[in-house]
């Protein structure tokens, strides 16, 4: 296990709270205790992110769950990085299995929003992850790395980059993927990233594991070497999730 990567946990609200459910998943993290050595983020939406930002302690990231791939103009809707750190936060999502795949969003354009993100001074957990069907049919190995091979070009600068592996079988299932399941693809990515990329960034950069992560499987998802900590969705929003955040 490497001890050069720090462990990290994000968390994803999706589109869920208000104010008020906020400040409850704020007093939570506020009382903790969280291990010094877990990098916090929450993934937040947009209409929150000042008021997220602004109350919860400066040691816990925020994120945007998306952004667009230019910095302003007549895109109705949208939001760009610049307008995330005006709102004070360092980190936007992208490429969750929900922009991918309910919002229908390519390879192509995700990897561009990361190229923009990252030039524009954000930091991103970028995700990837196949579908039930492509796991069956045994294609998992070709869409991640046709996932990874898209991303590549964009990225300027893998050390502003975490790796967010999750399965869309996983995600809000509650069917995690098994430990050596989760721990196969990671080598594999990390494998990828040295071949195609450079060794120090294979070693460096964090690959995080999402899919139905809870207080119960935490523990042994994060003793595997190539696990780097956790994208967290629905256990993000309850008290358990400090459980997560301690995993290891
Ligand atoms: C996610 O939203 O990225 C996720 C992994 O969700 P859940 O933990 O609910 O499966």
């Amino acid at each position: 296990m490497s001890s050069s990567r720090k462990f990290f946990v994000g968390g994803n609200w999706k589109m869920n709270g208000n104010k008020a459910s906020i400040d409850g998943i704020i007093d939570f993290l506020k009382k903790g205790p969280l291990n010094p050595n877990t990098e916090v983020v929450v993934g937040c939406p947009q209409c929150y992110l000042s008021y997220t930002r602004e109350n919860l302690p400066e040691e816990i990231g925020v994120a945007a769950q998306n952004c667009y791939k230019v910095p302003k103009g007549a895109f109705t809707g949208e939001i760009s990085p610049a307008m995330i750190k005006d709102c004070g936060c360092k980190w936007v999502i992208l490429g969750h299995s929900e922009r991918r795949n309910v919002f229908g969003e390519s390879d192509e354009l995700i990897s561009e929003k990361v190229g923009h993100a990252l030039e524009a001074g954000l930091k991103v957990i970028a995700c990837i992850g196949e579908k039930l069907e492509e796991r069956e049919n045994n294609q998992t190995d070709e869409v991640v790395f046709a996932q990874m091979t898209a991303l590549q070009p964009n990225i300027t600068d893998w050390s502003r980059v975490v790796l967010a592996y999750e399965p869309v079988w996983a995600i809000g299932t509650g069917k995690t993927a098994t430990p050596e399941q989760a721990q196969d693809v990671h080598a594999k990515l990390r494998n990828w990233l040295s071949e195609n990329v450079s060794s120090e960034v294979a070693e460096s950069c964090r690959i995080i594991y999402g899919g139905s992560v809870s207080p119960a499987n935490c523990a042994e998802l994060a003793k595997m070497g190539d696990i780097d900590g956790f994208l967290v969705g629905g256990a993000s929003l309850k008290p358990d999730f400090v459980t997560i955040i301690n995993a290891r």
